[in-house]
This record gives structure tokens, sequence and C-alpha cells, in this order.
């Protein structure tokens, strides 16, 4: 099957046959999909534009363009907050934020698709993020560790797939406030991921809180 009008992202020819494409409207030709990086912060395919950030990452020129700095992070977690403020969560406290390169992250968490942590200090927490996030990813990745500084604050301590789907279901909430392009492909990646713990949990959370809300989603993780 030719498509006529669709030209490869990685080598620019029109594609013949089967291809990818990515949440931005990139296609490439299915051969390039095994050597292809992905965007760390967004999972868009990346090209000649997009910058190294160590341990074989990259950042895609969006996301280098929408970038996440310490001087709007401060009106990124007021949004959040607000969101989670409006629901029977309320304020999530005793924490604070770190930003730090990919590499800084990976020593403590060992896992290159981590790209934020909740770490107790004493009865405070740091929530490290990788500062090479876009603004959007940054909104989901802050969403998803307030959520496990408020399950560590309040003692909530469910399965594992029950505490990530809860902390993903935050990040959907406020991944669905924004509402933007960007926003939507990153729900689309949770709904759709196959993990066993973050995407399964996340259903299952996901459909109790189409039925009951935050109440019903916040009830079955405090039964453990
Ligand atoms: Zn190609
Ligand atoms: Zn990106
Ligand atoms: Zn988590």
């Amino acid at each position: 099957m030719a498509n006529k009008n669709l030209k490869c992202h990685v080598c620019h020819k029109q594609i013949n046959g089967q291809y990818y494409y990515d949440w931005a409207g990139h296609s490439i030709c299915a051969s390039h999909i095994h050597s292809i990086t992905k965007c760390a912060s967004c999972g868009q395919f990346c090209d000649n534009h997009a910058k190294d950030i160590g341990l074989g990452m990259q950042i895609c020129d969006h996301c280098q363009k929408y970038r996440i700095e310490y001087k709007d992070s401060d009106s990124i977690i007021q949004f959040v907050k607000n969101v989670f403020q409006n629901t029977p969560i309320g304020n999530i406290t005793h924490w604070k934020l770190m930003m730090v390169d990919a590499e800084t992250l990976y020593k403590k968490t060992k896992d290159k698709n981590t790209r934020g942590l909740a770490q107790a200090v004493g009865t405070e927490y740091t929530i490290f993020i990788y500062r090479e996030l876009s603004r959007v990813a940054f909104a989901q990745v802050l969403a998803h560790e307030m959520l496990h500084v408020y399950q560590y604050t309040n003692h909530i301590n469910p399965p594992k797939a029950l505490c990530e789907g809860f902390c993903n279901l935050g990040s959907y909430v406020v991944l669905s406030s924004i509402n933007n392009k960007e926003a939507k492909a990153a729900i689309d990646n949770l709904k759709k991921s196959e993990d066993p713990i973050y995407g399964y949990g996340f259903r299952l959370l996901l459909s109790v809180y189409e039925k009951d809300g935050w109440l019903g989603a916040l009830k079955n993780i405090k039964e453990y």
C-alpha cells in the first residue's frame, strides 16, 4: 500500500508499505522502528534536532522548546495542587521539588523509564523530576509523584499495581484538565500501557473512578 502524501521522518522518502506514526504526526518507514529513538519526555520520534541527555536518551525539539524551567515550575505546581484541592485528596504537603538530570535520577532508580521519584528524607519528601521534560510531561510526572507522597503521608499501603495505578490516575486527571495534543497523547499512552503494574493498575482504578469518582478510588486503595 503506497501512501502518496506520506514522507518518512527519518529517510525523507515517500513511504511505501507499512509505517509507524507518533502523536505529533510524524510517520516513519517500518524498517526504522528498531533504530529510532523516542523522545524521553513526550515519546515522539526524534530526528537530528533532538538533544542527547545521556544514557542514550534524547529530547525532541518540541520538548526542548516547551521545556520546563524552574521559573515556570511554580505555576505548574500550583495548577496540579489546584486539581487535587478540588477533590477529596485535598492539599498534599511535606514535600519539595528537585529537578535533576537524567543520570542523577538513573543512579537512584536504575530504570531509564522512570522520570520522577518521591523519596522520604525524615518526615519530609523530596520529589525528583527530570529537568529535561516538557511542561506537560512535568505536570504528568509531578501529579504521579505527589500521589505517592499522599499515600506515604496517609499511611496507605496497597499492592504495587494499585499504588502505581492510583498515582497514574492522578496523572490522568491532571492531563485531562490540560487538554492539548501532547496531553491527549500522554493519556493514550497511559490507557494503552501493557505494563502489568502501571498499565493494569491504572485501568483498574480508572474504571472505579469513572463509576464512583475519587471517593471510589480512595476506598479501593484504603482497603489494604
Ligand atoms: Zn524511511
Ligand atoms: Zn518530546
Ligand atoms: Zn510511581
